[in-house]
Protein backbone atom coordinates (compact mmCIF):
# COMPACT_ATOMS: atom_id res chain seq x y z
CA UNK A 1 0.00 0.00 0.00
CA UNK A 2 2.87 2.57 0.87
CA UNK A 3 4.51 1.68 -2.72
CA UNK A 4 1.64 2.06 -4.26
CA UNK A 5 1.31 5.18 -2.62
CA UNK A 6 4.55 6.57 -3.49
CA UNK A 7 4.16 5.80 -6.89
CA UNK A 8 1.17 7.60 -7.38
CA UNK A 9 2.92 10.67 -5.96
CA UNK A 10 5.74 10.19 -8.25
CA UNK A 11 3.41 10.10 -11.22
CA UNK A 12 1.82 13.10 -10.00
CA UNK A 13 5.16 15.21 -9.32
CA UNK A 14 6.19 14.12 -13.11
CA UNK A 15 2.38 15.57 -14.50
CA UNK A 16 3.27 18.21 -12.20
CA UNK A 17 6.43 18.64 -14.39
CA UNK A 18 5.27 17.81 -17.52
CA UNK A 19 2.50 20.48 -17.40
CA UNK A 20 4.56 23.17 -15.83
CA UNK A 21 7.18 22.80 -19.22
CA UNK A 22 4.51 22.10 -21.41
CA UNK A 23 2.37 25.77 -20.48
CA UNK A 24 5.94 27.80 -20.83
CA UNK A 25 5.02 30.18 -23.38
CA UNK A 26 3.38 33.64 -23.10
CA UNK A 27 0.90 35.51 -24.97
CA UNK A 28 2.23 39.48 -26.10
CA UNK A 29 5.46 41.16 -25.32
CA UNK A 30 5.82 44.73 -23.61
CA UNK A 31 7.75 46.25 -24.76
CA UNK A 32 9.48 48.96 -22.56
CA UNK A 33 11.25 52.18 -23.00
CA UNK A 34 13.05 54.37 -20.48
CA UNK A 35 13.65 57.58 -19.91
CA UNK A 36 17.56 57.52 -18.89
CA UNK A 37 17.25 61.36 -17.07
CA UNK A 38 14.55 59.30 -14.93
CA UNK A 39 16.54 56.32 -14.38
CA UNK A 40 19.26 58.95 -13.24
CA UNK A 41 17.48 61.50 -11.12
CA UNK A 42 16.90 59.15 -8.44
CA UNK A 43 18.66 58.60 -4.69
CA UNK A 44 20.61 55.85 -6.53
CA UNK A 45 21.85 57.94 -9.21
CA UNK A 46 23.36 55.99 -12.20
CA UNK A 47 26.54 55.40 -13.88
CA UNK A 48 27.37 56.22 -18.03
CA UNK A 49 28.25 53.01 -19.74
CA UNK A 50 31.96 52.76 -20.53
CA UNK A 51 31.10 53.36 -24.04
CA UNK A 52 29.84 57.21 -22.84
CA UNK A 53 26.76 59.05 -22.28
CA UNK A 54 23.89 58.12 -23.93
CA UNK A 55 21.36 59.66 -26.30
CA UNK A 56 19.23 62.22 -25.37
CA UNK A 57 16.19 59.33 -26.33
CA UNK A 58 14.42 56.94 -24.54
CA UNK A 59 16.34 53.87 -24.52
CA UNK A 60 14.93 50.03 -24.49
CA UNK A 61 14.64 48.91 -21.39
CA UNK A 62 13.49 45.01 -22.20
CA UNK A 63 10.86 43.10 -24.49
CA UNK A 64 9.17 40.78 -21.86
CA UNK A 65 6.97 37.87 -22.55
CA UNK A 66 4.01 38.23 -20.53
CA UNK A 67 0.59 36.50 -20.09
CA UNK A 68 -2.89 37.43 -20.58
CA UNK A 69 -3.64 37.45 -17.29
CA UNK A 70 -0.75 39.86 -15.99
CA UNK A 71 1.97 37.03 -14.97
CA UNK A 72 4.98 36.60 -16.85
CA UNK A 73 7.28 33.41 -17.48
CA UNK A 74 10.91 34.40 -16.47
CA UNK A 75 14.18 32.71 -16.37
CA UNK A 76 13.35 30.40 -18.52
CA UNK A 77 16.38 28.23 -20.45
CA UNK A 78 19.39 28.23 -18.38
CA UNK A 79 20.82 26.01 -20.71
CA UNK A 80 20.47 29.28 -23.53
CA UNK A 81 22.77 31.58 -21.95
CA UNK A 82 23.05 35.39 -23.63
CA UNK A 83 26.02 34.74 -26.58
CA UNK A 84 27.41 38.24 -27.44
CA UNK A 85 29.06 36.49 -30.92
CA UNK A 86 25.14 35.79 -32.05
CA UNK A 87 24.85 39.66 -32.03
CA UNK A 88 27.82 41.27 -33.21
CA UNK A 89 26.23 42.86 -36.22
CA UNK A 90 23.56 44.44 -33.95
CA UNK A 91 26.23 45.92 -31.25
CA UNK A 92 27.01 49.32 -32.39
CA UNK A 93 22.69 50.01 -32.31
CA UNK A 94 22.26 48.25 -29.33
CA UNK A 95 24.86 50.72 -27.77
CA UNK A 96 22.81 53.73 -28.82
CA UNK A 97 19.03 52.08 -27.99
CA UNK A 98 19.99 50.16 -25.02
CA UNK A 99 22.07 51.48 -23.12
CA UNK A 100 23.23 50.17 -19.36
CA UNK A 101 22.97 52.90 -16.86
CA UNK A 102 23.33 51.19 -13.44
CA UNK A 103 26.45 51.53 -11.96
CA UNK A 104 29.44 50.60 -11.55
CA UNK A 105 29.74 51.30 -15.20
CA UNK A 106 29.36 48.66 -17.82
CA UNK A 107 29.74 47.96 -21.27
CA UNK A 108 26.39 47.33 -21.68
CA UNK A 109 26.50 43.72 -22.16
CA UNK A 110 26.11 42.89 -18.85
CA UNK A 111 22.47 44.52 -18.93
CA UNK A 112 22.06 42.76 -22.52
CA UNK A 113 22.78 39.45 -20.59
CA UNK A 114 19.94 40.41 -17.56
CA UNK A 115 17.73 40.65 -20.25
CA UNK A 116 18.00 37.81 -22.36
CA UNK A 117 18.11 35.32 -19.74
CA UNK A 118 15.44 37.07 -17.65
CA UNK A 119 13.01 37.99 -20.51
CA UNK A 120 14.65 36.36 -23.80
CA UNK A 121 14.82 32.50 -23.01
CA UNK A 122 10.78 32.77 -22.18
CA UNK A 123 10.01 33.42 -26.19
CA UNK A 124 13.51 32.16 -28.06
CA UNK A 125 11.04 29.43 -29.58
CA UNK A 126 9.43 32.34 -31.62
CA UNK A 127 12.65 34.41 -31.58
CA UNK A 128 16.30 33.40 -31.09
CA UNK A 129 18.90 35.79 -29.44
CA UNK A 130 19.37 37.72 -32.79
CA UNK A 131 16.07 37.53 -33.86
CA UNK A 132 15.08 38.98 -30.37
CA UNK A 133 17.14 41.90 -29.73
CA UNK A 134 16.94 43.01 -33.95
CA UNK A 135 12.91 42.56 -32.80
CA UNK A 136 13.58 45.08 -29.99
CA UNK A 137 15.56 47.36 -32.39
CA UNK A 138 12.61 47.31 -34.65
CA UNK A 139 9.88 48.65 -32.46
CA UNK A 140 12.34 51.43 -31.14
CA UNK A 141 12.34 52.24 -34.32
CA UNK A 142 8.83 52.56 -35.14
CA UNK A 143 7.86 53.95 -31.64
CA UNK A 144 9.81 57.42 -31.88
CA UNK A 145 8.50 58.15 -28.11
CA UNK A 146 10.40 61.79 -27.65
CA UNK A 147 9.60 62.65 -31.27
CA UNK A 148 5.88 62.05 -30.11
CA UNK A 149 6.13 64.03 -27.04
CA UNK A 150 7.96 66.77 -28.19
CA UNK A 151 5.37 67.27 -31.38
CA UNK A 152 3.03 67.70 -28.27
CA UNK A 153 4.81 70.41 -26.64
CA UNK A 154 6.24 68.05 -23.71
CA UNK A 155 9.76 68.63 -23.60
CA UNK A 156 12.75 66.50 -21.14
CA UNK A 157 13.21 69.97 -19.53
CA UNK A 158 12.75 69.42 -16.20
CA UNK A 159 8.65 70.76 -16.37
CA UNK A 160 5.73 69.01 -14.86
CA UNK A 161 2.97 67.68 -17.47
CA UNK A 162 -0.27 66.38 -17.22
CA UNK A 163 -0.94 62.19 -16.94
CA UNK A 164 -2.96 62.38 -19.93
CA UNK A 165 -1.64 64.67 -21.92
CA UNK A 166 1.57 62.53 -22.21
CA UNK A 167 -0.60 59.56 -22.83
CA UNK A 168 -2.21 61.28 -25.52
CA UNK A 169 0.99 62.25 -27.32
CA UNK A 170 2.37 58.94 -27.44
CA UNK A 171 -0.77 57.08 -27.92
CA UNK A 172 -1.60 59.63 -31.17
CA UNK A 173 1.97 58.67 -32.58
CA UNK A 174 1.88 54.87 -32.54
CA UNK A 175 -1.95 54.42 -31.91
CA UNK A 176 -1.91 52.54 -29.27
CA UNK A 177 -2.61 53.64 -25.63
CA UNK A 178 0.51 53.14 -23.39
CA UNK A 179 1.14 52.56 -20.15
CA UNK A 180 3.37 55.18 -18.04
CA UNK A 181 4.90 53.98 -15.18
CA UNK A 182 6.55 56.68 -12.69
CA UNK A 183 9.66 56.51 -10.34
CA UNK A 184 10.28 59.57 -7.93
CA UNK A 185 13.65 61.92 -7.70
CA UNK A 186 15.32 62.65 -4.30
CA UNK A 187 13.16 65.43 -3.64
CA UNK A 188 10.11 62.80 -4.07
CA UNK A 189 8.38 64.48 -6.70
CA UNK A 190 7.32 61.44 -9.91
CA UNK A 191 8.77 61.40 -12.60
CA UNK A 192 7.95 59.99 -16.23
CA UNK A 193 10.25 57.03 -15.92
CA UNK A 194 9.63 54.28 -18.41
CA UNK A 195 6.69 53.73 -21.21
CA UNK A 196 5.17 50.39 -21.96
CA UNK A 197 3.81 49.22 -25.49
CA UNK A 198 2.08 45.67 -26.33
CA UNK A 199 3.36 43.69 -28.92
CA UNK A 200 1.88 40.56 -30.69
CA UNK A 201 3.44 37.24 -30.07
CA UNK A 202 5.80 37.34 -33.10
CA UNK A 203 7.43 40.19 -32.22
CA UNK A 204 7.01 42.40 -34.48
CA UNK A 205 3.95 44.66 -34.29
CA UNK A 206 2.15 46.89 -31.52
CA UNK A 207 -1.18 45.84 -29.92
CA UNK A 208 -4.23 46.87 -27.50
CA UNK A 209 -2.90 45.93 -24.37
CA UNK A 210 -4.54 42.41 -23.20
CA UNK A 211 -3.87 44.14 -19.45
CA UNK A 212 -1.82 47.13 -18.71
CA UNK A 213 0.84 46.66 -15.69
CA UNK A 214 0.35 47.70 -12.30
CA UNK A 215 3.55 49.38 -10.63
CA UNK A 216 4.68 52.27 -10.50
CA UNK A 217 1.54 54.00 -11.27
CA UNK A 218 2.03 58.04 -11.90
CA UNK A 219 -0.26 60.76 -9.91
CA UNK A 220 -1.66 63.38 -12.38
CA UNK A 221 1.19 65.79 -13.24
CA UNK A 222 4.73 64.58 -13.23
CA UNK A 223 8.11 65.97 -13.86
CA UNK A 224 10.13 65.04 -17.46
CA UNK A 225 13.85 65.24 -16.33
CA UNK A 226 16.49 66.90 -18.18
CA UNK A 227 19.35 64.24 -19.40
P1 LIG B 1 14.02 43.35 -15.36
O1 LIG B 1 13.93 43.67 -16.81
O2 LIG B 1 14.11 41.87 -15.14
O3 LIG B 1 15.14 44.08 -14.72
O4 LIG B 1 12.66 43.79 -14.68
C1 LIG B 1 12.43 45.07 -14.20
C2 LIG B 1 11.20 45.10 -13.32
O5 LIG B 1 10.01 45.02 -14.11
C3 LIG B 1 11.16 43.96 -12.35
O6 LIG B 1 11.34 44.51 -11.06
C4 LIG B 1 9.80 43.31 -12.50
O7 LIG B 1 9.00 43.49 -11.34
C5 LIG B 1 9.13 44.02 -13.63
N1 LIG B 1 8.87 43.08 -14.72
C6 LIG B 1 9.79 42.36 -15.37
N2 LIG B 1 9.24 41.62 -16.33
C7 LIG B 1 7.92 41.89 -16.33
C8 LIG B 1 6.83 41.43 -17.11
N3 LIG B 1 6.99 40.57 -18.11
N4 LIG B 1 5.63 41.93 -16.83
C9 LIG B 1 5.45 42.82 -15.86
N5 LIG B 1 6.44 43.28 -15.07
C10 LIG B 1 7.68 42.83 -15.31
P1 LIG C 1 13.33 48.69 -12.23
O1 LIG C 1 12.52 48.69 -13.48
O2 LIG C 1 13.82 50.06 -11.86
O3 LIG C 1 12.68 47.94 -11.11
O4 LIG C 1 14.67 47.91 -12.58
C1 LIG C 1 14.78 46.55 -12.40
C2 LIG C 1 16.19 46.12 -12.58
O5 LIG C 1 16.68 46.44 -13.88
C3 LIG C 1 17.11 46.78 -11.62
O6 LIG C 1 18.05 45.83 -11.18
C4 LIG C 1 17.74 47.87 -12.44
O7 LIG C 1 19.01 48.22 -11.96
C5 LIG C 1 17.82 47.24 -13.79
N1 LIG C 1 17.79 48.27 -14.83
C6 LIG C 1 16.75 49.01 -15.21
N2 LIG C 1 17.12 49.88 -16.16
C7 LIG C 1 18.43 49.68 -16.38
C8 LIG C 1 19.38 50.26 -17.23
N3 LIG C 1 19.07 51.25 -18.09
N4 LIG C 1 20.64 49.79 -17.17
C9 LIG C 1 20.97 48.78 -16.35
N5 LIG C 1 20.12 48.19 -15.51
C10 LIG C 1 18.86 48.63 -15.52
Amino acid sequence: MKSNYSFLVKLLMVQCLAISSASQGYDFFYFVQQWPGSYCDTTQGCCYPTTGKPATDFGIHGLWPNYDDGSYPSNCDPNNPFDLSLISDLTSQLQVSWPSLSCPSSDDTSFWTHEWDTHGTCSESVLDEHAYFQAALNLKSQASTLQFLESAGIQPDGGFYNLTSIQNAIQGGIGYEPYIECNTDASGNSQLYQVYLCVDYNGSSFIDCPVFPTGGSCPSSIEFPTF
